[in-house]
């Protein structure tokens, strides 16, 4: 599959992001150069990792070594949870910047609101990161996890629009909420655990769509994901699985089909990651 086939997102600030990458979590990081490398060779130009992931430098390696120019390759990074006060946040992203040996990150995103720490004061932590976007250091700035909530009051205390909001989106727990409210500030949707960690894999629909396009009910999940317009980056480190998440452009469903699946929505119950209110963990602590 050639890369020119994967579809891009514009964002708020006129820069445009690839709308399928390759998610890292949970690589170990002695096999992130070999998985990343994969991804690459599969056509993938967009890599999402995190401070916590603790395998930016496995990425970094294998953007040096498979030789692609760095304008041609998307890497989006996140705040850890206990880098969160501004020097710290402004540390964290240099030492980002080294692990991942490049001069910028393309997208630097607060990973979680984490309202509960810090006083409550995620706004302070979203201008250090806008002022890091100003200095360079990051092409785009965004969130990860913000409830409406929490979007609303960042944009109300700064006025500065995040371009992403990353959060958790599937079959089983479709977040409308937090996608429209993320429209309407025309702040783009990335959605995270896209096939929910395999939960959803057995769905009687997904499987019956699978059957009927000739697909798989991972593809046919991910490709519900691409037509609803949410940016995708699910994570394998099997190679015919990163194919295959890849090769979804050839076929289509139909509207009644992406509102069977939107119809799968369990809500709360279909969370498979901690709801953004209540996270509270930060490393070490
Ligand atoms: P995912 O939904 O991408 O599922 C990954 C798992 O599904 C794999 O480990 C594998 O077991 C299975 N799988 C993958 N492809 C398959 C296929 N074709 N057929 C059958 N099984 C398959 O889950 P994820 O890794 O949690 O999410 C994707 C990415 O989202 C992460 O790697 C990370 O980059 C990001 N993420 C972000 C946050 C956040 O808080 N911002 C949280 C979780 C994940």
């Amino acid at each position: 599959m050639a890369s020119a086939e994967i579809p891009t997102v514009s964002l708020n600030n006129g820069t445009t992001i690839p709308q399928l990458g390759f998610g890292v979590y949970q690589v170990p990081p002695d096999e992130t150069e070999r998985a990343v490398l994969t991804a690459f060779e599969a056509g993938y130009r967009h890599i999402d990792t995190a401070q916590m992931y603790q395998n930016e430098a496995g990425v970094g390696r294998a953007l040096r070594s498979s030789g692609l120019a760095r304008e041609d390759v998307y890497i989006t990074t996140k705040l850890n949870n206990d880098s969160h006060e501004p020097a710290v946040a402004r540390a964290a992203l240099e030492q980002s910047l080294r692990e991942l040996d490049v001069e910028q990150v393309d997208l630097f995103l607060i990973h979680w609101p984490l309202p509960t720490r810090y006083g409550g004061d995620y706004v302070s932590t979203w201008r250090t990161l806008t002022e890091l976007a100003a200095e360079g250091k990051a092409a785009s700035v965004g969130v990860s996890n913000f409830h409406p909530e929490h979007l609303k009051r960042i944009v109300d205390e700064t006025g500065i629009v995040p371009a992403i909001n990353q959060i958790e989106v599937h079959p089983y727990l479709t977040n409308e909420e937090a996608r429209l409210a993320s429209g309407r500030l025309d702040v783009a949707v990335e959605a995270w655990s896209p096939i929910a960690q395999g939960a959803v894999l057995d769905d009687p629909v997904l499987v019956e769509l699978a059957e009927k396009y000739g697909k798989t009910p991972a593809q046919v999940t991910l490709r519900w994901h691409i037509e609803r317009g949410d940016i995708i980056f699910p994570k394998s480190v099997t190679p015919e699985r990163v194919k295959e998440n890849a090769d979804i452009f050839d076929f289509s469903l139909t509207a009644d089909e992406v509102n069977r699946i939107t119809g799968l929505d369990k809500g709360e119950e279909g969370r498979t990651g901690p709801n953004p209110d209540t996270f509270d963990w930060i490393p070490g602590a």
